[in-house]
């Protein structure tokens, strides 16, 4: 079944002190005081955004590892989840083409340059019907699903549960939101970030193109939105 390009984003877990954890942690690097002492001090939010502000901004990042958030995800693509894995620091299970056999036309998605012209969505989609019968004459003579999987296209439609810790998160954001990514990793981070930032809108300044936060574009090819680096020479 074709699905609708739309990737399904639910935060499923994520700490309710999340800023506190993070002030602890810087707090704890300057101070004399325990860190228990730190943590259990009453202090306003506006002192511990302060803070955890200016040392993310000197680049110590390693107070923002203590934050873990995980994300349940469906309708994106094999092409989508090949160029997710590739970010080490993140943890990811995935739904199986080894234990979960096809029973019928498989769920894919299509891009939104193919999706936007009817001829070739056509062929698109009669294509993904013809791979779906080969699949399913591999595994109906009783090739094992794990190896009937060889036809199936990076279109395929798959979910996973991932796990990060926010340092991650902002490394992914800062490289996948620049519009060189593709367009369907770029809108399965972007629904990523607006899950996390609906409640921690502080980290709205920290969760965008790499660009931002650098003031300027270091790729080859530059969509244009900051001046490229050369150009600045
Ligand atoms: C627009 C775009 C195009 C791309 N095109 C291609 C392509 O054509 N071919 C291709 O193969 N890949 C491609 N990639 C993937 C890219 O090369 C990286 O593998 C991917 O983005 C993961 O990034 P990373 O290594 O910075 O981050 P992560 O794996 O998320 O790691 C985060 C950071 O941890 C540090 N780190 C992690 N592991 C190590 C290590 N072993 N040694 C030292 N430091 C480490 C680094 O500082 C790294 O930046 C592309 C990525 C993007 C965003």
């Amino acid at each position: 079944m074709r699905n609708n390009n739309k990737p399904e984003v639910k935060l499923i877990s994520k700490p309710d002190n999340m800023l506190k954890t993070i002030y602890t942690a810087c707090r704890t690097c300057y101070s004399a005081d325990t860190p228990l002492n730190i943590y259990d001090k009453d202090v306003t939010e506006e002192k511990m955004l302060s803070l955890i502000k200016r040392v993310i901004g000197s680049g110590h990042y390693s107070t923002i590892e203590h934050i873990q958030v995980s994300f349940a995800i469906s309708n994106i693509s094999r092409a989508c989840t090949h160029q997710l894995v590739r970010h080490r620091h993140m943890s990811f299970s995935q739904k199986s083409q080894r234990y979960v056999e096809e029973k019928g036309q498989f769920d894919y998605l299509i891009p939104y340059t193919i999706e936007k012209n009817e001829e070739l969505k056509g062929k698109f989609e009669k294509y993904m019907s013809q791979i779906s019968n080969m699949y399913l004459e591999l595994t109906q003579a009783g090739i094992p699903a794990e190896d009937a999987r060889a036809v199936l296209p990076n279109a395929c439609a798959t979910s996973m549960v991932i796990s990060t810790n926010l340092r991650e998160l902002i490394h992914v954001a800062n490289l996948r939101l620049c519009t060189r990514a593709q367009q369907e990793i770029r809108m399965l981070i972007s629904q990523m970030c607006n899950a996390l930032t609906e409640s921690e809108p502080w980290l709205k300044e920290y969760l965008v193109p790499k660009c931002e936060r650098l003031g300027f574009c270091d790729e080859d090819k530059s969509c244009g939105r900051k001046p490229q680096l050369e150009s600045l020479k």
